[in-house]
């Protein structure tokens, strides 16, 4: 399941390859969503460049980075804790530097150097090209501090290294920024306004990345659907480009196409969608080229109109329906998923029955759910009294959990009996005889090795299931091997 707040990799160590003449160390960690690990990747390409080698020692760190992640309380606690681990470690090694990354660092902004001691450096999401300077200001003694958000920032001219990778799948970043406002988010006042990546740099990105034998990307935004590419700039900004900047544009259902077409043998995904700005050219799209997944993860949040709109998501539960029949009418075998958030301000029994009920009638593959947490500076924290009791909260997200649970294993049987292609990603995490791999519906199919190896398109018969997890045996490559 291809997550977004991926559990099994929150906080691990980023490790590239080294470079001999690079003599200092660095420590970089990760938390949060699928875009603060691409950062780290453009982090650590930068660094790189400044004489800094990766390690996973904490211990023989000079400069240990974690890239924060403010969407839920419980994500800036998980940091604090860490910071405290490192501030053990600096007892025994006093000239090691640490700097905070990402959101919590754009949130909280010098006030982290206040309240954690420990900290000489606190970096915005779109102050990473300055970090030369401000390493430079810390290793002479200061603190040193760089939050300003762009309006043109996309570190499309940054060739990011792959951390930690597989080899065979990457995400490559297309927007940055937000410019919903959903009442409940801080990504808007974390990563500022939304803007889009020349369509040449990402074509050339993923092309390079098919030469080192990637493939599969990940085409990641806060909101894929509303990129738009008119020459740089904001997105707000589009009324004021000229005649032929608009006539010219390139929508994402644009950008989509020229990725399936510059390279027709590599598996392309995006993450996430928005169902106020998805547009029926991206779902007929995705039907044209085979090499686009089927598979849309499709956040709605809550199935009741009265907490949509107090959420400022801009579409009702009727529209998100229409929307999941049109994608079901125009692309019937797609994989969907969906974020949903259990017990926001006024959420009543009534309006969390109607979540249930819309789940009951689009029937996810699967979902991330979450239990509503109040961000600081959000408008729900300003102007909505954060009511329901943490109990009801639990007790109404482990209702949509359970459903959920019940969906995804009425999904993947579906699968059981039928032959999938899966792309083989590693071997399975519990069992050495095993490899892993998804279908284009993003599903884990688990299958033995026998001669196959990471990188291949195999075609596996399906014998059994989970709710998570399809199991079968490989009969053969599939066609997209080559
Ligand atoms: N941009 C995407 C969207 O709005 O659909 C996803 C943004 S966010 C990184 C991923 C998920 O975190 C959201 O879809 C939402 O379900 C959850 N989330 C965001 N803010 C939250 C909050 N204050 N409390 C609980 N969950 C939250």
């Amino acid at each position: 399941m291809e997550k977004i707040i991926d559990e099994t990799v929150q906080g691990a160590a980023l490790l590239i390859g080294t470079n001999e003449k690079n003599t200092r160390k660095l420590y970089i960690e990760s938390y949060g969503c699928q875009m603060n690990f691409s950062d780290s990747e453009i982090v650590a390409s930068i660094l790189a460049k400044e004489g800094f080698n990766t390690t996973d020692d904490l211990a023989e760190a000079d400069l240990v980075l974690v890239n924060t992640c403010s969407i839920r309380e419980k994500a800036e606690t998980t940091v604090r804790k860490r910071l405290e681990k490192f501030n053990s470690v600096k007892k025994t090694r006093p000239h090691m530097k640490v700097g905070v990354l990402g959101c919590m660092a754009e949130r909280l902004k010098s006030q982290l150097l206040e309240e954690e001691k420990i900290v000489d450096m606190v970096v915005g999401p779109d102050a990473y090209k300055d970090l030369p300077n401000l390493i430079q200001e810390i290793d002479e003694g200061r603190n040193a501090v760089n939050v300003i958000l762009s309006k043109d920032e996309t570190y499309g001219d940054v060739a990011p290294v792959r951390l930690n990778s597989n080899g065979v799948t990457a995400f490559v970043s297309i927007t940055r920024g937000c410019d919903n406002m959903c009442t409940f988010c801080v990504v808007p006042f974390t990563r500022g306004r939304e803007r889009s990546r020349n369509p040449q740099s990402v074509v050339a990105e993923v092309n390079e990345l098919w030469e080192q034998g990637y493939r599969e990307v990940t085409l990641l935004g806060q909101n894929v659907d509303s990129y738009l590419w008119y020459g740089g700039g904001l997105k707000k900004d589009f009324e004021k480009a000229t005649e032929i900047q608009k006539a010219t544009a390139v929508t994402f259902a644009g950008l989509l196409e020229l990725v399936a077409e510059a390279q027709p043998r590599m598996r392309v995904r995006f993450s996430t969608s928005n169902p106020q700005d998805m547009t029926l050219d991206v779902v007929t799209t995705m039907a044209k080229y085979r090499n686009i997944c089927n598979y849309i993860h499709l956040p709605v949040q809550s199935g009741s109109n009265k907490v949509l709109k107090a959420m400022n998501r801009l579409h009702t539960r009727e529209e998100y329906m229409k929307l999941i029949d049109d994608i079901r009418r125009i692309l019937p075998d797609c994989g969907i998923s969906q974020d949903m958030i259990a017990g926001f301000p006024t959420e009543t029994e009534e309006d969390h029955q109607d979540t249930l009920s819309l789940m009951e009638y689009v029937k996810y593959d699967f979902g991330f759910m979450f239990a509503y947490s109040e961000r600081p500076g959000t408008l729900a924290a300003r102007k909505m009294e954060d009511g329901i009791p943490d109990s009801v909260k639990k007790r109404r997200l482990q209702e949509i959990i359970k459903m959920q649970q019940e969906h995804s294993l009425y999904r993947t049987r579906q699968h059981v009996g039928k032959t999938e292609e899966v792309l083989i990603e590693g071997p399975s995490k519990k069992s050495d005889e095993h490899w892993m791999g998804r279908t284009t519906h993003n599903t884990v199919v688990v299958f033995p090795k026998e001669s196959y190896h990471v990188g291949e398109f195999v075609n596996v018969k399906i014998n059994d299931c989970t709710s998570a997890t399809l199991l079968g045996e490989a009969v053969g490559y599939s066609e997209n091997n080559g």
